[in-house]
């Protein structure tokens, strides 16, 4: 794929793109999932594809070195990716979540630092947010910056977090005033590389969503120097990691869908070969209740997702349609997933199948960039706000 001005992609520019993306899912993606998950080891085959095909700076603008997509066009290519594996869309997803951060809240000289290091691959970054006492009620967070005349000493520890030991840079969110009220005034971003600014004491062991590196860090006493300090100012950490939640859960939602219509096709092509009483299942309409059921919840959580990204691409606010799109296409790809095991029968529980693949990964939508309680939350209070009585 070649950079373009973020506003040069036509239709058919998308579908190049998405044709590209496929061929690839298919055949590089789809063959080595199974073997990997199994064995819980890094696909780095696939790292240096995505480098080749731009995916790294899918979303940052030309001028940095990226493709400059649309969220819509994004959202699709990561709906291909899990719909055959979502691990790996892992990999560049929560690296862009990094990199929006720095290119809506960044210094200048920020931007020209980390972006085209960024866009290329060359850095391969995620956000450490979560701590072991506080994911949801971030402000909660005990990770402190101090700062000295050096830089900002930090301490503290995070956990679950995505690319922290096969990626080698990280967007921390810390305490610069723990006293602050509210809690939020005293919170600060900071962009770190490993080793500067943080460890990795331990990989975490999952139900799903292996391959992928969920790390604890220990941040023990990390000098980094005043100008990791994401934008330069105090007191915006949580506003900056807040302002990229939108496209987060655009991306969540896209990967929900994908688990959703990965699990919809297996089970199509499967019902038509397993054959019960002299003809395939899928001709029992108890089966083509499931599937008529499965396919029309893929198509409405797409139409969401298309919703609230064409309405992020025009710079509207969208965290009701973000909301709404990550609440229903994750909880589809629980429902897809469990469906198509009942349409799998025992062979379902087989690891020599991949549905159970689907099973296992598709929860952990339901948890990350804001749990499905949390998006209800966010839909229930805009809808009241925007029809006010
Ligand atoms: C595999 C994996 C990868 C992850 N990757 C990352 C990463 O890269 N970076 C990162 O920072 N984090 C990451 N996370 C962490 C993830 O974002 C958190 O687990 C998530 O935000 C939920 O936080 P928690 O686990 O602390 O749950 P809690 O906040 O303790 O929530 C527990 C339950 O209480 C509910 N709840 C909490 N508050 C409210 C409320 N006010 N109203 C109603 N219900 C409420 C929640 O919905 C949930 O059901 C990852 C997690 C996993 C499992």
């Amino acid at each position: 794929m070649n950079a373009q001005t973020q506003t040069d992609w036509t239709a058919d520019d998308e579908t190049a793109i998405l044709d590209a993306i496929d061929k690839w899912v298919e055949g590089e993606v789809r063959p080595i999932a199974r073997e990997h998950d199994q064995a819980d080891t890094y696909p780095h085959e696939l790292v240096e594809q995505m480098k080749e095909l731009g995916l790294f700076g899918a979303i940052i603008s030309p001028e940095y070195g990226g493709l400059g997509l649309p969220a819509s066009t994004y959202a699709k290519i990561v709906v291909k990716v899990a719909s055959a594996w979502m691990a790996p869309s892992g990999i560049f997803n929560s690296h862009l979540i990094m990199a929006s951060a720095i290119e809506r809240a960044g210094t200048d000289e920020q931007k020209a630092e980390w972006l085209p290091k960024m866009a290329t691959g060359e850095l391969r970054g995620g956000i450490a947010l979560t701590e072991p006492n506080a994911g949801t009620d971030l402000q909660a967070i005990r990770t402190k910056a101090d700062k000295t005349n050096e830089g900002y000493r930090l301490n503290g520890t995070k956990t679950w977090i995505t690319n922290s030991l096969n990626g080698n840079c990280l967007m921390i969110l810390a305490k610069t005033d723990p006293e602050a009220k509210p809690r939020h005034k005293g919170m600060s971003a900071f962009l770190t590389k490993k080793g500067e600014g943080y460890e990795v004491s331990k990989k975490l062991t999952k139900l799903g969503y292996r391959s992928i590196d969920s790390c604890e860090l220990l941040i023990d006493d990390k000098l980094v120097p005043h100008d990791a300090l994401l934008g330069g100012a105090e007191g915006r950490g949580l506003q900056q990691v807040l302002g990229g939640l939108e496209l987060g859960r655009i991306n969540v939602a896209a990967r929900g869908a994908g688990i959703a219509e990965g699990a919809l096709m297996l089970a199509t092509r499967y019902a038509q070969e397993r054959q019960t009483f002299g003809k395939p299942i899928a001709e029992h309409q108890a089966i083509q209740l499931k599937l008529g059921e499965m396919a029309s919840k893929v198509a409405a959580s797409k139409l969401l997702i298309e919703d609230a990204a064409k309405k992020y691409d025009s710079g509207q606010r969208c965290d009701m349609e973000a909301g709404m799109a990550k609440y229903f296409a994750t909880e589809t790809g629980v429902f897809c997933a469990q469906e198509a095991m009942r349409i799998f029968g025992g062979y379902s529980y087989s690891t020599e199948y991949e549905i159970e693949r689907y099973y296992r990964d598709a929860m952990l939508m339901c948890i990350g960039e804001g749990t499905n309680e949390m998006q209800r939350i966010i839909v229930a209070k805009q809808l009241i706000e925007r029809n006010p009585i």
